[in-house]
């Protein structure tokens, strides 16, 4: 039976529930809010002459789903050896990786993040930070690490739910490795996407799902007040608007799902671009760890013979809201000291050309970087998750249990359980009408 199913959101959790229903031949409509798709996954052409990605950067894994588009678009990936090609910064000055190995404790830095999945969790959840500090680690590989770790899930060690890492890392299949996506991670979403009817523009501010058919009201491009009807509703819109009630729902939402919206966290991330009229860092170095004001500076330019010399501060929990809290020129200008710290010298200043901030946490639409877990929430991304009276579905990097939540990869699985949710529910068979990758059934 051919239903009738709108989507809020149209990133890669949208696209991608989107693309499988309509492939499975239903009908389907996408509103996003922005004049574009994608969410957070945003390709720039315009800054630089090459395409540098506002948002998300890497495919997490050799394995993770998003190969598929990459495959099916012959679409060059650059390799990002991790920790190896990286350069970390120790008693004021920047270490190679093998330099770094004669730390005491450095070499079990890079095996961290799988030991999680053995983490001993038989007295309850507790926080990231208890784990590492029972490590023993050296005290430069202890620091090293819980910054790294503190910048990549936006959030203190403190903050972080042991239970919730271990889980991921004992469910997810992305395997291993970050590849940067030479031509614009958002060529893949816009496969994904393609063909499906999008109106942009167009800002979801209520869902009354009372009964069927689900009513949404919605500010179209012209700033009118439209209703639409379906069937039902696929909601992937981020974390931090669910919890600020960015859309209102009649009736509420049940309080286990408040709950679960509430308890889990959206952590801050900030991106600082800094244009350079020749680089000065070593072309062999993929990624910067430092130990000042800026946790991590990466050079999209790596291994990307043209690629103008740029270097991105990726920063996320305080250090972003920090970089946040004070105007952009003054941003810039803690990043461009943090370099000239980092490398002992001026020559960063003298070739600065231009630069610019990325504020997640100032973006309408986002609100903030990604979703994490606090000690004691371990569950609350499934509740999330869960449909509501075969008339609301849920997807989003937030909704993912049994992957790798605040990841494009993540992100695009919730999209396609949703949309395999509306089937089930509809006594549609999965296996035989999903025809994943987005080709229409039309
Ligand atoms: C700075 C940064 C770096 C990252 N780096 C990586 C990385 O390297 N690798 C990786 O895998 N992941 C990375 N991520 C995470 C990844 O980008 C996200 O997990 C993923 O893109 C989320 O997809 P989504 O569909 O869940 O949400 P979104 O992409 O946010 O999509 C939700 C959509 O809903 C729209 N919307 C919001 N409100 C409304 C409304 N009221 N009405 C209509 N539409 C609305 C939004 O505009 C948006 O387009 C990064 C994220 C950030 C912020």
């Amino acid at each position: 039976m051919k239903r009738n199913t709108i989507v809020i959101g149209a990133g890669a959790a949208g696209l991608a529930a989107g693309s499988a229903l309509r492939a499975a031949g239903q009908h389907v409509t996408l509103l996003e809010a922005r004049n574009r798709v994608g969410g957070r996954v945003w390709t720039d052409r315009s800054f630089v002459e090459q395409p540098i990605e506002n948002g998300a950067e890497f495919i997490h894994g050799d394995r993770a789903m998003t190969w598929r588009w990459v495959q099916g678009l012959s679409a060059g990936t650059v390799p990002i050896p991790k920790y190896t090609s990286y350069a970390y910064e120790h008693q004021g000055q920047l270490h190679s990786y093998q330099q770094a190995l004669q730390w005491a404790g450095f070499q079990q830095v890079p095996c961290l993040e799988d030991q999680i999945a053995q983490a001993d969790l038989g007295a309850g959840d507790r926080c990231l930070s208890d784990w590492l500090a029972e490590l023993n680690l050296a005290p430069p590989a202890q620091h090293l690490v819980g910054r790294l770790f503190a910048n990549s899930h936006l959030t203190e060690p403190a903050n972080l739910s042991l239970a919730d890492l271990a889980h991921e890392a004992k469910v997810h299949q992305a395997g291993h490795g970050n590849f940067r996506v030479a031509g614009g991670y958002d060529r893949l979403l816009a496969a994904l996407g393609a063909g499906l009817p999008i109106q942009l523009n167009t800002a979801v501010q209520a869902i009354d799902w009372q009964q069927a058919p689900v009513k949404v009201v919605a500010v179209n491009p012209q700033g009118q007040t439209i209703e639409l009807t379906a069937d039902q509703v696929v909601i992937t819109v981020p974390l931090s608007l669910l919890q600020q009630q960015a859309i209102a729902f009649t009736p509420a939402l049940p309080q286990s799902k408040i709950q679960a919206i509430q308890s889990l966290r959206m952590g801050a991330a900030v991106k600082l671009q800094l244009v350079f009229s020749q680089p000065f860092w070593q072309p062999e170095v993929s990624l910067l760890v430092g130990l000042g004001a800026i946790p991590v500076w990466w050079a999209p330019g790596y291994q990307r013979p043209g690629f103008p010399p740029v270097l991105t501060a990726f920063v996320g929990g305080q250090s972003a809201l920090a970089l946040n809290a004070v105007s952009e020129a003054e941003a810039l200008e803690i990043g461009l000291n943090d370099l000239c710290r980092l490398f002992g010298n001026h020559v960063p200043r003298q070739l600065f050309d231009k630069g610019r901030r990325i504020s997640w946490l100032d973006d309408p639409w986002a609100r903030g970087g990604y979703s994490f877990v606090t000690p004691g929430a371990f569950g609350a991304r499934h509740v999330l998750a869960q449909p509501l009276a075969n008339r609301l579905f849920f997807a989003g990097e937030a909704t993912v249990t049994d992957s790798n939540p605040a990841t494009v990869h993540g992100a695009i699985e919730t999209g396609q359980r949703a949309a395999r949710e509306i089937l089930q529910s509809s006594g549609e068979l999965w296996e035989r009408q999903i025809r994943i990758g987005g080709d229409s059934a039309d």
